[in-house]
């Protein structure tokens, strides 16, 4: 019973399995609204009510891997491929910078050639520079070695997101070639990999692929607690038209909006309950299904938000699933929107703050 498992967590009691799963599965509308706010509490009594921010630069749409879900996978002819410039990431991170965001992600199709590592490289010690050690970076560029880890940490970037989509390796194998380039274990050990070189580590998954149960979302709860993860980014699944999995699975496209939407609030919410000091960003694919489904993901829980800044002509070709939000704003119309909103909600918006992971500041060895 919902009301069992509500009452444990007011009174202190660990969750198992099994009270994760009645979390998730509370659908009717007064359940799933219980779940929601005693999350919202959680936050509030553990975090406050401060919302941090990281702009979001998509500095290219080259990749290496051809995941079934995704846009931007390799096998898709139909997107023009690009590469920012060194100049233009750097305009969008001073523009990132001047508006008091606090930290920035730069995100990327995987890619490990030399060059592309040089770059990155050069353009975290470049923003380190420019913004006087002020901003924090993150990093979001797929597995790479740990040498490469290890550059990019010396050369300034402190936090790395890296989602492990799902925690299941059967499901992830559905989800992806069945190749040695895409590896749970590697995908796994990455994450181990980045924790030991002394990142920040983040990881997350895709809410309501085709053949996932209510017990795999459980499994990815535990696993996000059993790997000790400090930032947990995860969004609702959406479907790209023109990838194998949209074509895989014909039935699942008539899953409604709502009800996607509504797991994935669920499992931010289930996330926020179990893991209380960890930050959580509220996917932007949460928009893609309802406009308003950000601020939702905060109300659920999420503490973190990462207003796309990339500039409105590459949006469209990254594309990683349909009806992106944002393609024809300026960067500086979709956070006049966010910033709205949030203020709206009542929370407070974290400026000029890296807002790091209490619970990664908790694991550090006290010295
Ligand atoms: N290459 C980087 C990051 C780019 S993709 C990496 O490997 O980490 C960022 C995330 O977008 C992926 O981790 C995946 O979870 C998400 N994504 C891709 N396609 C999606 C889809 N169709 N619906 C929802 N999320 C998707």
């Amino acid at each position: 019973m919902l009301r069992d498992v509500l009452d444990r967590i007011d009174r202190g009691l660990p969750l198992g399995r099994q009270d994760l799963r009645t979390l998730l599965l509370a659908e009717s509308p007064a359940d799933h609204a219980a779940v929601i706010a005693k999350a919202g509490e959680i936050r509030k009594r553990q975090l406050g009510n401060t919302v941090y921010l990281r702009g979001l630069i998509e500095v290219s749409n080259i990749c290496a891997k051809d995941c079934y879900y995704c846009g931007i996978r390799k096998s898709n002819p139909g997107i023009v491929r690009y590469q920012m410039s060194e100049q233009e990431v750097l305009e969008e991170a001073e523009w990132i910078w001047c508006q008091r965001f606090g930290s920035l992600v730069l995100q990327g199709g995987e890619n490990t050639s030399s060059e592309f590592i040089a770059l990155i490289e050069r353009l975290v010690r470049a923003i380190r520079d420019l913004s006087h050690g002020e901003l924090g970076i993150t990093l979001s560029m797929g597995e790479q070695s740990e040498a490469t880890y290890r550059r990019w940490l010396a050369a300034g970037a402190h936090r790395y997101l890296l989602r492990i989509e799902t925690s299941d390796p059967k499901l992830y194998s559905q989800i992806h070639p069945r190749d040695p380039a895409h590896s749970w274990e590697t995908r796994r050990d990455c994450l181990r990999r980045l924790r030991d070189v002394g990142y920040q580590v983040g990881t997350g998954v895709m809410i309501g692929l085709p053949f996932q149960t209510v017990d795999d979302l459980v499994d990815d709860l535990v696993f996000f607690q059993e790997m000790d993860i400090d930032m947990i980014g995860m969004g609702p699944y959406v479907i790209h038209h023109e990838t194998p999995l949209a074509k895989m699975a014909p039935e699942f496209s008539a899953r409604k909006k709502e009800e996607q939407l509504c797991l994935a609030l669920r499992m931010i919410a289930a996330a926020r309950i179990l893991l209380p000091d960890v930050n959580i960003a509220t996917a932007t694919a949460l928009q893609a299904l309802r406009d308003d489904g950000r601020d939702q993901g905060i109300q659920a829980g999420a503490n973190v938000i990462m207003p796309n800044v990339t500039e409105t002509r590459y949006r469209r070709s990254y594309q990683l699933y349909d009806n992106k939000p944002g393609l024809d704003d300026a960067g500086g119309e979709t956070w006049d929107r966010i910033r709205t909103r949030i203020e709206a909600l009542g929370y407070t918006i974290g400026y000029n703050q890296w807002g790091d992971s209490q619970h990664f500041h908790r694991r550090q060895p006290k010295s």
